[in-house]
């Protein structure tokens, strides 16, 4: 009989997954079908399970559970974006979006309940720390939105950029990682760091790397410490030679996020600081117009539209390729650095 401790199929290996059928069906084929329904075809239950014997599925739901954490609420934006509050067995909520692109959909994942980095600009940070989710747990976030949002099949990308620190959680993000590239390609898979160094060369030497992150925010040590207390473990200019180290695949460019804030790091010195940093990586900047919040974000505002094209001009005049980003999903509180695992609590919003 089924119990709350029973396995989880759910973030389970092929080779988890073989033990655990091949108890009841030795033939190999057995476990790689059942494999193939829960990470490929994303199957909810045993009973979509059809090109298994009626028995053998009767077996596993004595044994073994198919379980994603539960879509507690969702909030529907103006572009199409779609916020999920997820909860998990024990009660801990994360939130994950899933953005409507061009050609395909954008998901954003969280690796952590919490955030305990603490970044000065980001909700999440602001709320405070919470628990390691599993390998299992975030490839359930995938799951069940691919299935509430009728995407099973259909092109995603995927980006660690929702609530917590991915290379904090590399246990939970690699096993995710390599179970979501079971149907997503690592070129569409992006993994942000706020700069864990010792974390970037565990990720390099994964066999199947996903695309690097990096959220920058910050031209000199200093201000990077002021805006992202972890710069002060791991310096700017360790990052720096940590990232010219890093191993990129032909055409793959690592890609610096830089939130944008008003007064204090916009100014034409911060963008002429920029280039010279990136000096010799291969890459990208997007500039994130920070996504302003009166509750948790006092005093911080994004800056007028003038100065963040002054900015932006002043990289694109040093060869940087450079994009502003205006984050989708403000209008329910799923833009960058809003996420905050508590939507329970706050359903007032329509
Ligand atoms: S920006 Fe990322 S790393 Fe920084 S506090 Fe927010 S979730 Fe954590």
């Amino acid at each position: 009989m089924q119990t709350q401790t029973s396995p989880n199929l759910v973030g389970a290996s092929r080779a988890e997954i073989a033990a655990l059928v091949g108890d009841l069906d030795p033939r190999p084929y057995r476990a790689a079908q059942v494999y193939r329904w829960v990470a490929r075809r994303l199957a909810g239950s045993l009973d979509e399970m059809t090109n298994l014997p009626k028995s053998l599925r009767e077996s596993l739901a004595r044994s073994v559970v198919i379980r994603d954490p539960e879509i507690v609420e969702v909030r529907r934006g103006d572009e199409g974006t779609a916020k999920f509050a997820l909860a998990h067995s024990d009660g801990a909520v994360v939130e994950a979006v899933a953005m409507p692109m061009e050609g395909h959909t954008t998901l954003c994942l969280s690796s952590q309940a919490g955030c305990a980095v603490g970044c000065v600009f980001c909700v999440t940070g602001i709320l405070g720390a919470g628990r390691n989710l599993s390998g299992g747990e975030i490839f359930g976030q995938y799951r069940a939105i691919m299935r509430h949002q009728g995407l099973v099949g259909a092109p995603v990308n995927v980006v660690f950029m929702g609530m917590g620190e991915p290379l904090l959680n590399l246990p939970g993000v690699t096993r995710a990682v390599e179970l979501l590239s079971e149907t997503v390609s690592p070129r569409r898979i992006t993994v942000s760091t706020s700069g864990i160094v010792p974390g970037l060369a565990k990720l390099a030497a994964l066999d199947r790397r996903p695309k690097l992150a990096v959220s920058l925010n910050a031209t000199t040590q200093e201000q990077r410490e002021r805006l992202m207390p972890i710069a002060a473990r791991w310096p700017l200019d360790e990052l720096l030679a940590a990232l010219r180290a890093f191993p990129l695949e032909r055409g793959r460019r690592i890609t610096f996020e830089y939130v944008m804030m008003a007064g204090v790091n916009d100014t034409l010195e911060d963008a002429r600081r920029l280039p010279r940093l990136l000096r010799g990586i291969p890459c990208k900047v997007n500039l994130i117009p920070l996504n302003p919040d009166a509750r948790y974000l006092a005093g911080l505002a994004a800056p007028d539209e003038e100065t963040i094209s002054a900015f932006a001009g002043v990289l694109a005049a040093a060869h940087v390729n450079v994009t502003v980003r205006w984050s989708k999903g403000r209008d329910v509180a799923a833009a960058c650095g809003q996420l905050r695992g508590q939507v329970i609590g706050e359903r007032a919003a329509p």
